[in-house]
């Protein structure tokens, strides 16, 4: 690896190895070369994926990430880029000895305009933050995520997030009207106009939603707002099971404010009661629990007619915000609970919802067959077949199970990848759903973006020699 050539000294104007130009740009406190201050950026939030970076660089503005990227390219150092670290398939971590670029001081919220609802976010404002700054104006953000305090807009764009709403909103992807972003030569392409009716050739905006940091660096980005809701409701109810939970939900998706319509299951909710030190939340314990959010102006007349009608005997209703959150609380707690009881395998998987509840019956009988001291946990997005598959007790490089559920999803119909991006720990089996001809595609426009292959190498996409699964 290059560490010394004369274009980077003519274009930075400094010499000496990579650790000095980038100092040269983003002053000595943000190029982080000890390995006790390196340490948090180098391993994943599930602690599954760690390895030691070359360095890590924070700029703070798109000029210096243009010219953090440039010297990097002169140097033929690998750039695995980093927001809130909150991602859950180890691709925003080093692999062998990267260069990590945090971006999460690229924090500003500009250009905040209730007239044309949308606000200019720098990648590394968190989801709260984007959140508080459409609260100000009236309108609210169409995303949302347990991760909201540490999650930033860039990275949420690089995995094309989900999250609760996006029964209604869809995904990151649907909030972008343009992005910022450095390209691989450190060159800036620069689409934030924001206006709704502006389709001059190729969508680079939708192209980096999902992209995972693999064919740019996302400085900024121009999010649409939407409005706010006047009333919300929250309904918890326990079901015999996937497929009662499914039942419900032809009369619930008539509701014209349905929000979230979320599940998740007796041993997922044992565990966050016991990690949290939460009471039960209903009389009774269920096998299955339907957590529901209705937002808009008659969002608690229709929840409580719709329940009647339904004629439910044990049902948890909230209204008031600190109740809702109460009730959120066993649902958005499975992350943290799950990862407190271990290094978990995380499989983030959509199943189409005629196929679901098979699905979910079959994990216990697949996991058990394969590894009998394991624990699978699994919760979801029901209202869009998107489910998390945790599996507890399992050494971090045994993938027998992973791949034993990827290739049911397969089968099913489903997609190995849902909403937290494919990274590193689902490259591998991308070919499952994805043919050889879309995955020859995505090469293509790596290749012609990252000649080289120096953004985040061994991400997304499976190693070229690698044979189909
Ligand atoms: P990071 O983890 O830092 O990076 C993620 C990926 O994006 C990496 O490949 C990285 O290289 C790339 N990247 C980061 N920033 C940039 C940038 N500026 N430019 C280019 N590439 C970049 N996800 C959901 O979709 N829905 C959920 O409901 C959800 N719930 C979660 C709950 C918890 C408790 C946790 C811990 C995570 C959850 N996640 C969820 C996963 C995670 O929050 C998302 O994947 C989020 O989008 C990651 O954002 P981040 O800023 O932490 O990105």
């Amino acid at each position: 690896m290059a560490l010394h050539c004369a274009r980077c000294e003519r274009l930075s104007g400094v010499t000496g190895s990579l650790e000095d130009q980038l100092t040269a740009v983003v002053g000595r406190s943000h190029v982080l070369t000890d390995a006790a201050t390196r340490a948090p950026y180098e391993i994943d939030w599930t602690r599954r994926f760690a390895a030691p970076s070359r360095l890590v660089v924070r700029p703070a503005t798109a000029a210096e990430v243009a010219r953090v990227v440039r010297l990097c390219a002169d140097a033929g150092a690998a750039i695995v880029a980093q927001g809130g670290n909150t991602g859950l398939v180890g691709g925003g971590v080093p692999r062998s000895g990267e260069v990590v670029l945090s971006l999460r001081r690229l924090a500003e919220i500009t250009g905040v305009d209730a007239i044309a609802g949308r606000l200019l976010a720098g990648a590394g404002a968190t989801l709260a933050d984007v959140q508080r700054a459409a609260g100000l104006v009236g309108l609210e953000f169409g995303v949302d995520l347990a991760a909201r305090d540490s999650a930033t807009i860039g990275g949420m764009i690089a995995t094309n997030a989900g999250g609760s709403r996006v029964i209604r909103h869809g995904t990151m992807r649907s909030q972008l009207l343009g992005v910022e972003a450095v390209l691989a030569d450190g060159s800036v392409v620069s689409r934030l106009s924001g206006l709704a009716a502006d389709s001059g050739g190729y969508d680079l905006a939708g192209l980096l939603a999902g992209s995972e940091g693999t064919l740019g660096i996302i400085t900024k980005a121009a999010v649409r707002l939407v409005s706010p809701a006047s009333e919300r409701a929250v309904a918890l109810l326990g079901v015999p099971d996937t497929a009662a939970a499914l039942a419900l939900l032809p009369e619930l998706r008539r509701l014209p404010s349905l929000d979230a319509v979320e599940v998740f299951y007796a041993d997922g909710l044992n565990l966050v009661c016991s990690q949290a030190g939460l009471h039960r939340p209903l009389e009774r314990d269920w096998p299955a629990y339907l957590l529901v959010e209705l937002a808009g102006t008659g969002a608690v007349a229709q929840i409580s007619d719709t329940l009647a009608g339904l004629d439910f005997e044990d049902v948890a209703l909230a209204f008031a915000p600190d109740d809702r959150r109460r009730l959120w609380t066993y649902r958005e707690g499975h992350a943290a609970a799950i990862t407190a009881a271990g290094v978990p395998h995380k499989l983030d998987v959509a199943l189409p919802l005629d196929r679901l509840a098979e699905f979910v019956d079959a994990l216990g009988p697949l996991v058990a067959a394969l590894a009998p001291t394991a624990r699978c946990v699994a919760f979801g997005h029901l209202g869009v077949g998107n489910l998390h598959v945790n599996i507890l007790g399992l050494a971090a490089d045994d993938w027998r199970v992973d791949e034993a559920i990827l290739r049911l999803v397969a089968a099913e119909g489903g997609s190995v990848g849902a909403e937290h991006g494919i990274g590193f720990a689902k490259r591998d089996w991308l070919p499952l759903t994805r043919s050889s001809a879309d995955i020859a595609a995505m090469r293509a426009i790596k290749r012609a973006l990252d000649p080289a292959g120096l953004l985040n190498p061994g991400v997304l996409l499976p190693a070229e020699s690698a044979s189909a699964p």
